[in-house]
């Protein structure tokens, strides 16, 4: 029998990155086109369903060759129907993803969460190496988080499980968050929120530091300057690995989780980040869960949705 193909499609608000990718999780071809916000996104699907269409062209290849499509979407998603109850920055409100899906492909697709793929991604051909049980969490403009145990994503009761970035961690007087909350995760160890404490740390202190020559401050600066040994930049990175290593540890202590893999434009700090994070991890988790979890770094950078979604309709439709 010929080698059969999946599709893996990772749906952000600004590009669609999509891939073909074989049984074995080997990417044969990935490309990008761009997300069509009009009309409350509803062109992304067709997009979608034509880009397949000339690729599959491209490789003069018709759909026979195809096994199903795996997609992620940026929101909470009903795993089972392929709902996707919101998806704010595509204008999406209970959009039946996976029907419409089926229905411009004549494929069969199956369709979760983006950081939902991302861990499976990691899981099946990244950092997490086959673990089983895995928490994967992904600093960049926002913190993502997906959970997996004994090799299912957990979904919870509305779509909403593995939300990391939305733990507590500054309980009284934390940032406003995007979700409503003030003093999630997200606020502290975003790429957002690094720059916030540094700013913050800026006017309140009278530390010297090479952050004050610059006009705008990345986050990438801010880690840059932690690891020259900045001080003020120091403190700020401590505090962030302080707190991701405390919501991690709570995480954990619910899970028992073999790795946890740290992704985003953020974890490029290497490891560097994992270490200093796994001081405190250690700290705070359950002993027992201390001794079997290690912290690493994600392997697969942008393309772990596209495998992720891939193994999900390999174990969906493949024989
Ligand atoms: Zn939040």
């Amino acid at each position: 029998m010929a080698e059969k193909w999946v599709v893996g499609v990772d749906l952000g608000g600004t590009t669609i990155k999509m891939a073909f990718v074989n049984v074995y999780g080997e990417l044969i071809d990935k490309w990008e086109i761009v997300t069509n916000l009009e009309d409350q996104g509803k062109y992304i699907v067709t997009d979608i369903a034509k880009s397949i269409d000339q690729k599959l062209q491209e490789h003069g290849q018709t759909k026979e060759k195809l096994i199903g499509i795996g997609m992620g979407a940026p929101g909470p998603v009903d795993g089972d129907t392929g709902l996707v109850y919101e998806a704010v920055n595509l204008g999406w409100k209970n959009y039946p993803l996976k029907n419409l899906l089926e229905v411009e492909t004549s494929l069969p697709a199956v369709v979760d969460n983006d950081a939902n793929i991302a861990a499976i991604g990691e899981m099946w051909k990244g950092a997490g190496n086959g673990a089983k049980n895995l928490i994967c969490v992904t600093l960049g403009t926002g913190v993502g988080g997906g959970v997996i145990a004994n090799g299912q994503i957990v979904r919870g009761a509305n779509g909403a499980a593995g939300e990391i970035g939305h733990i507590t961690s500054v309980p009284e007087g934390g940032a406003p968050c995007n979700c409503g909350k003030t003093g999630c995760l997200e606020t502290i160890a975003s790429a957002t929120g690094i720059v916030r404490l540094a700013k913050e740390k800026l006017a309140t202190s009278e530390t010297d530091s090479s952050l004050r020559k610059l006009e705008t401050i990345t986050a990438k600066d801010v880690l840059d300057a932690a690891k020259e040994n900045d001080r003020l930049a120091l403190e700020v990175v401590e505090e962030v690995f302080f707190h991701l290593g405390l919501a991690l540890a709570n995480a954990a202590n619910a899970l028992n989780p073999e790795k946890i893999v740290i992704g985003g434009g953020v974890s490029k700090a290497g490891n560097w980040l994992a270490e200093r994070v796994t001081e405190y991890f250690k700290r705070f988790a359950f002993p027992r869960v201390a001794e079997s979890a290690s912290i690493v770094i994600a392997t697969l950078g942008n393309d772990a949705g596209v495998i992720g979604g891939a193994w999900l309709a390999k174990q969906a439709f493949g024989e």
